[in-house]
């Protein structure tokens, strides 16, 4: 069993060496992770420099480029086979609702499940690494059911979202819907040293759509929330209706 890491909170993160430390012994472990933290950097590939791969003390590979880019690079140039399952995180705070559009540890997963490898993504609730230990404990739990129970010819893409506490791993597991955030806080202006506008982007939103059934609901109800994801952003229910206004049906 050959088993591909990533992350996008950097090589260094915490939630990676807790990952990597969880799956011991599950498979041959390889782990390619931004040189930095690319929290938010989505589905984004680096086109315009090349990239460079290095390898840090504890044998992680880690990449001048984006957690997709880590990924792209492992699977299509670096290792010698394909991973038979790509596993990403742990995520240093939330990956609920839109969040997924943005995240660079959904996206990891993603890039993987692109190139017909099974991928899951998980992520702790709360910032700040707390009950990582119970997290990881999740996390190997979780994926030595899916091997156990044998990789699909089809790949599959989870969202996992892991409450921060002691007893994670006794916790009920959810399947869940994504649910919806409010739009993001505006952009904060500053000023820089030399008096020039400088902009933050704000937080996210709060959740909006978090009723039951959605990760939102799940993980504040004491669960592990786990969203199976598709990546056909098509709006099916619409197709006819614009047929008929921009096309002519
Ligand atoms: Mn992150």
């Amino acid at each position: 069993m050959r088993i591909l890491l990533s992350n996008d909170d950097g090589y260094y993160a915490p939630g990676l060496a807790a990952l990597a430390a969880a799956l011991e012994g599950l498979g041959e472990i390889s782990v390619f992770a931004p040189e930095r933290n690319r929290s938010g950097a989505s589905n984004s590939l680096t086109l315009d420099r090349p990239l460079y791969l290095r390898r840090a003390s504890n044998g992680f590979g880690y990449v001048s480029g984006t957690p997709t880019d880590c990924v792209h690079l492992a699977v299509t140039g670096v290792l010698e086979q394909h991973p038979d399952i790509i596993v990403s995180g742990i995520n240093f705070g939330p990956n609920m609702g839109d969040d997924t559009l943005y995240s660079g540890t959904v996206a990891a997963a993603m890039e993987g499940y692109l190139f017909g490898i099974p991928a899951i993504a998980f992520s702790q609730v709360h910032k700040g690494w707390g009950e990582i230990d119970a997290a990881a404990r999740v996390v190997r739990a979780v994926v030595q059911q899916v091997l156990a129970q044998g990789l699909p010819a089809q790949p599959f893409l989870l969202n996992v979202n892991i409450p921060n506490r002691a007893d994670a791993d006794t916790l009920p597991r959810r399947v869940t819907h994504l649910g919806r955030r409010h739009a993001s806080e505006p952009v904060i202006q500053q000023t820089n040293p030399r008096g020039e506008p400088i902009y933050w982007i704000g937080p996210a939103g709060d959740a909006r759509e978090a009723g039951e059934g959605t990760d939102f609901h799940a993980t504040a109800s004491g669960c592990v929330s786990i969203t199976p994801l598709q990546v056909d952003l098509t709006d099916h229910a619409s197709r006819g209706d614009w047929a008929s206004r921009l096309a002519g049906a």
